[in-house]
């Protein structure tokens, strides 16, 4: 049914073809010694610097040279309101309204600060689901929210899980939790496009399942921001959290994006934990005044927030807007489809894709399963400077990301591939 073809010259033209392929030079793209560009697919993991970034963080350092503490109202961007700068793009690339969102402290801790307002358990409605393989992170902060309120962990946490022999979730069986104890359930956190197998989830469903039974829905978004369109206020789920360091470039540990619907938005009885940064902007600095929260997601935020790192994501932002999401997803099905296609062809059983095959229900990174958790396999594709990621117990993660990554690299990575795989 696919329209791809086989060889190197067909991945040239397609590069040719792509009217966003210019974007790859707007990125440092890490060589080897002899000068050839590696072949980098985990931008799900880390992506990679844009080389404006280094200008808009000058920008700031120049700033605080001149300015000082003056910075705050007379730089450039005034520190004061620079999240503010990045509000609007941000909420367009996850489909929110600028009141639902904000780029403010990092995910687990967004995560934590969402829950002490959405999760409020009682004695019988207390327990959180999340999927099995949720990320790590996500799962610690979800079993020290129920110890907090003093419940066992185990005993709160529910996993939905893919059936016995099968790798992906099924919306049905979450439903079946639901049915069968939505009663004792309080909130799901799921993870929008999963980390480990790729799989993008129906995120209104997911919402629409955990609102009949009157369940608090929060998504980890941290695979899905700037890689799938999420339209998360149509989705109508509660909360939702991501990093920005992934798909959106913004360098290790850069700070994450927080959306709050908006029918929470003016919620004074919301619990959360608050700082100087949730109060009102116009009073914040009259030293003695009660706690006044800004409505909507800005009222999560605590701190005054590291510039540097805002910088940082106002670069990769800009660039998104330059894109447009729509045209960059349309490039990532395609250059997605391609990887799937070539990697098919090999017809070698040792690896199966374990991600869903069917295009809206993944984002650009693809799971292949190692038959026998072979791990030489990664390790072999890392010496010849094809940056992939091995995840226990035997899964490798490649993203070829729409912004920077070629069809050439795609067939280059799969050639390589198949030669180490016929070597073993
Ligand atoms: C990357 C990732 C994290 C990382 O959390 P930090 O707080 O940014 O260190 C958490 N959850 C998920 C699902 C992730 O993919």
């Amino acid at each position: 049914m696919s329209n791809y073809k086989l060889g190197l010259e067909y991945a040239k033209q397609q590069d040719q073809n792509d009217t966003l392929a210019s974007y790859r030079n707007l990125f440092h793209i890490p060589k080897d010694k002899h000068g050839n560009d590696w072949l980098y697919f985990t931008g799900n993991s880390l992506g990679l610097q844009p080389k404006s970034t280094q200008k808009y963080i000058q920008q700031e350092l120049d700033d605080w040279a001149n300015l000082g503490v003056e910075g705050h109202f007379e730089a450039k961007n005034p520190w004061m309101r620079y999240h503010e700068f990045l509000t609007v793009s941000m909420a367009k690339l996850v489909g929110a309204k600028p009141i639902e969102v904000v780029i403010t402290n990092t995910l687990t801790t967004n995560l934590h600060l969402l829950m002490v307002s959405f999760y409020q358990p009682t004695k019988t409605k207390y327990k959180i689901v999340i999927e099995s393989d949720a990320f790590p992170s996500d799962r610690y902060a979800v079993q020290t929210q129920l110890e907090f309120h003093g419940f066992d962990a185990n005993e709160g946490l529910i996993e939905w899980k893919p059936r016995q022999g099968e790798e992906l979730l099924r919306i049905e069986d979450l439903e079946s939790i639901l049915k069968e104890q939505g009663d004792e359930i309080a909130l799901l956190l799921i993870g929008g496009v999963n980390y480990y197998t790729g799989q993008y989830l129906d995120l209104k469903h997911i919402a629409e399942l955990g609102h009949s039974k009157s369940c608090m829905v929060g998504i980890d978004l941290a695979h899905g921001a700037g890689n799938i369109q999420p339209e998360l206020h149509d989705s109508g789920v509660d909360f939702a959290a991501w990093c920005t360091y992934k798909y959106l470039n913004s360098g290790p540990g850069s700070l994450a994006g927080l959306f709050v619907h908006e029918k929470h938005a003016h919620n004074r009885d919301l619990k959360r934990f608050a700082g100087w940064w949730s109060h009102n902007k116009s009073t914040r600095f009259n030293m003695r005044q009660p706690l006044d929260v800004i409505p909507g997601a800005e009222g999560w935020q605590l701190s005054n927030p590291p510039i540097l790192s805002m910088a940082a994501i106002k670069a990769s932002l800009d660039m998104f807007n330059d894109v447009g999401m729509d045209s960059l997803r349309a490039k990532s099905k395609k250059l997605t489809g391609y990887f799937e296609f070539l990697i098919n062809e090999l017809k070698n059983d040792k690896i199966k894709i374990i991600t869903p095959s069917n295009p809206d229900e993944r984002g650009c990174q693809l799971s292949i399963q190692v038959k026998d958790a072979d791990k030489s396999l990664h390790q072999k594709l890392t010496e010849a400077h094809i940056i992939t990621d091995w995840r226990e117990p035997d899964v490798i993660r490649c993203a070829p990301v729409p912004l920077y990554n070629s069809f050439e690299d795609v067939y280059r990575m799969v050639e390589k591939l198949k030669e180490i795989l016929d070597e073993t």
